[in-house]
């Protein structure tokens, strides 16, 4: 089988979807891998490191990519790009499938199974192929890296004879993947660490990283049973803004990660608390790309057209990156392309040198969008 990768954003994508070292591997189950020129290079993977890893630099970019029998990729495809891939191959990666029912029409039309990354369901034995915890994790620790270096003050106590340093006070909302690295990433640093989740459950892992779980009786809250946050009600989400205001207003960095799967992300930071921090405060909002956390105005146009860095006339900073992993290319492309070759490997039929159309299996059943030209995913049948 011939596997090819490209980026199809190089724009804004600097992640690749195989690295010299998932090419390795990759070849030894048999597979022909072919790169389109430059496709690591913005994670530091320049064409050299593929051919020494015995990958092919496609010299004709379009022609391999309708010859693959697999596409793996990290960004979406134009709907151009779907309709000149070869029917009944391959395309992994993630396709936003919320927000892109025209990209799964196109791929049931050009008769493709199309996987979407997103979807892999969160059990322990998809773990090693799960890209949002392997990306969410690195935008956790991205988030706070990025703000110590904007906040003009330190992260951890300091003696010194000039007298005692306080350490920053840091507070995370939202304690999924992200949040817990960022936790992490903030106690390592030095930081006195407090946060809030609604799912209860949270609590116990907030305090063996040695921060403080912030208790809010929001009354009815849990998780699905895929291990997502319910959406609140607008009594428990104006309920959870009155209680953590205080909590954002002292603190030096405030990181946001709360989402909700498939859905906007709640707003739980809004002016009248922006408006309360102190100069020089920032905020992370590691849910920016699906409408953000955090509202510093009520102007509905201001926020939309808002960059990914707002500094309020009271002088508190947002960082509104839509993929702070980014920031990591090099990581963040070693671990998707170690979850796209775990996806491979896993599906892999050695015998006959294929991927093996499992739809028993609970895995593939989460995340494959279309098949034989049908829609064949139960949350997208409709699209
Ligand atoms: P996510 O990115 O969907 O959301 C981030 C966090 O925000 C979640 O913890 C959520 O509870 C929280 N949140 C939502 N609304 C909130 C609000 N109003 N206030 C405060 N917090 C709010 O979450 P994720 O990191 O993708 O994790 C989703 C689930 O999947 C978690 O239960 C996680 O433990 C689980 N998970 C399981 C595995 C596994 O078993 N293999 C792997 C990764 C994640």
């Amino acid at each position: 089988m011939k596997l090819f990768t490209q980026d199809f954003d190089p724009a804004t994508e600097p992640r690749c979807a195989v690295t010299p070292d998932t090419a390795r591997k990759l070849l030894s189950l048999g597979l022909e891998v072919s790169v389109a020129p430059d496709t690591g290079k913005a994670s530091n993977h320049p064409d050299t490191q593929f051919t020494d890893a015995g990958a092919t630099i496609a010299s004709d970019p379009a022609q391999a990519l309708s010859s693959a029998d697999i596409v793996a990729a990290v960004d979406k495809p134009s709907l151009e790009t779907v309709s000149r891939l070869k029917p009944g191959s391959w395309f992994l990666g993630m396709i936003d499938p919320f927000n892109r029912q025209d990209l799964i029409r196109a791929f049931a039309e050009a008769k493709i199974n199309a996987v979407s990354l997103e979807m892999i369901p969160r059990t322990t034995l998809a773990q090693k192929m799960d890209v949002l915890s392997s990306q969410a994790n690195l935008a956790g620790y991205e988030a706070v890296i990025e703000a110590a270096k904007i906040s003009r003050k330190l992260l951890p106590m300091m003696m010194t004879p000039a007298g005692t340093i306080s350490p920053s006070r840091v507070f995370v909302i939202g304690v999924g993947v992200a949040g817990l690295q960022a936790i992490a990433t903030a106690k390592r640093l030095g930081a006195r660490v407090e946060a809030f989740d609604t799912r209860p459950v949270v609590e116990e892992q907030v305090k063996s990283l040695g921060a403080k779980f912030i208790k809010i009786d929001l009354g009815e809250m849990g998780q699905t049973d895929q291990g997502y946050a319910k959406e609140l009600t607008p009594e428990q989400l104006e309920k959870q803004r009155q209680a953590q205001g205080e909590i954002c207003a002292r603190s030096d960095i405030v990181v946001t990660t709360a989402k909700l799967f498939g859905r906007p992300a709640p707003k739980l930071i809004l002016p009248d608390v922006v408006a309360k921090m102190q100069p020089g405060s920032v905020i992370v909002d590691l849910a920016a790309e699906t409408g953000g956390n955090v509202a510093w105005t009520d102007n509905e146009a201001e926020l939309k057209a808002a960059g990914e860095v707002v500094v309020t006339d009271n002088g508190v900073t947002i960082l509104r990156y839509a993929k702070f992993e980014n920031l990591v290319s090099t990581h963040a492309s070693q671990v998707y392309a170690t979850n796209i070759y775990n996806f491979i490997e896993h599906f892999w039929d050695k015998e006959n040198q294929t991927l093996k159309l499992n739809l028993e299996d609970e895995i593939l059943k989460g995340c494959l969008l279309t098949k034989d030209g049908q829609i064949i995913h139960d949350k997208f049948k409709q699209a």
